[in-house]
């Protein structure tokens, strides 16, 4: 009985960060400290400017207690009235979440949250500069440095930025892992494959919303996976891709499948109480978590159910 008490209490008190240690890419896969495969499932949060309250210590402690997220992901804006207009603000709401997140032991994905980056490439670079030199010794961090490029060029565009930003990083952080968006909102991911980032730790983002991309996606991503890419979920939606419809749950159901025979992992889309139908939260939720099940939308008490189902391994 004493033995089940301590296997107890250990299991408990495990955190994702002390099992899983640095995330590391090697072939297609992102693997843990002992070398295997790890599938970590958690929520992103909104963009910053527009519903920046959820980051907050009390979000990102309850969506480790209570949602049993390994992972959160932090939607940095940098515009419209984000990090370029205004730096200090979102910087800080950056170090908020990764400072809680390193408390609770769990991952935290710093994204850029943008659409044009490459307009701004100076001011990412600095960002990221920033956030490698205060954070870049803690294992918890993963920097996310393009959420969704348009229909633009990987090979001309998305990746001499890319190669910018990394440099950035590097200077600072030589081993933590980088993501890197993909053409048309991190779809493209196919579009790597013949030009490659050359980094020891880069793996690229795919993006999916199940009431709208449905095989065809998973084939294209599949595709990359065969061409050796490691690819990261840093986003997806159970409803349409606009963020908005009823939680498709057979394509969810399908997707989940798509990750888990490759290993993948994945945030959703997102802490926020607006009135959307992507949004996990209802109108008013607490701003430091301990949300009641009836402060959750039909997506958010969904996600949730298979966020504590889902074993990283
Ligand atoms: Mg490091």
């Amino acid at each position: 009985m004493m033995t089940t008490l301590i296997a107890t209490m250990m299991f408990k008190d495990a955190r994702p960060i002390d099992t899983y240690g640095l995330l590391r890419t090697q072939g297609n896969r992102i693997i843990a400290k002992d070398g295997k495969p790890v599938s970590l499932q958690g929520m992103s949060l909104f963009w910053s400017q527009w519903i920046g309250k959820y980051y907050t210590h009390g979000t990102v402690k309850w969506l480790k207690d209570d949602w049993k997220c390994s992972i959160v992901r932090a939607a940095i804006a940098a515009e419209p009235d984000g990090y370029i207009a205004k730096p200090q603000q979102e910087l800080a709401k950056a170090e908020a979440v990764i400072e809680a997140a390193v408390k609770e032991g769990i991952y935290v994905i710093v994204d850029w949250h943008a659409h044009t980056a490459e307009k701004h490439t100076a001011q990412a670079a600095e960002f990221f500069a920033k956030i490698s030199k205060k954070y870049g010794k803690h294992q918890n961090v993963i920097y996310e440095i393009y959420n969704e490029p348009l229909k633009v060029s990987w090979k001309d565009t998305i990746k001499p930025y890319a190669e910018t930003v990394i440099a950035a990083i590097r200077k600072n952080d030589p081993d933590n892992l980088i993501i890197v968006g993909t053409p048309t909102w991190s779809q493209d991911v196919d579009a790597v494959i013949p030009y490659p980032i050359k980094d020891r730790n880069v793996a690229y983002t795919l993006h999916f919303y199940a009431g709208t991309h449905k095989q065809y996606l998973r084939d294209k991503a599949q595709k990359a996976l065969d061409a050796g890419l490691p690819l990261m979920i840093t986003e997806w939606g159970t409803v349409n891709a606009n963020g908005d419809g009823a939680v498709d749950q057979v394509s969810t159901q399908e997707w989940l499948a798509f990750a888990r025979k490759n290993e993948l992992s994945m945030c959703n889309w997102s802490v926020a109480d607006k009135v959307e139908g992507a949004a996990v939260l209802k109108p008013g939720a607490n701003p430091e978590g301990k949300w009641p099940l009836t402060q959750l939308t039909p997506s958010g008490i969904y996600v949730r159910e298979l966020i504590r189902g889902w074993k990283a391994r």
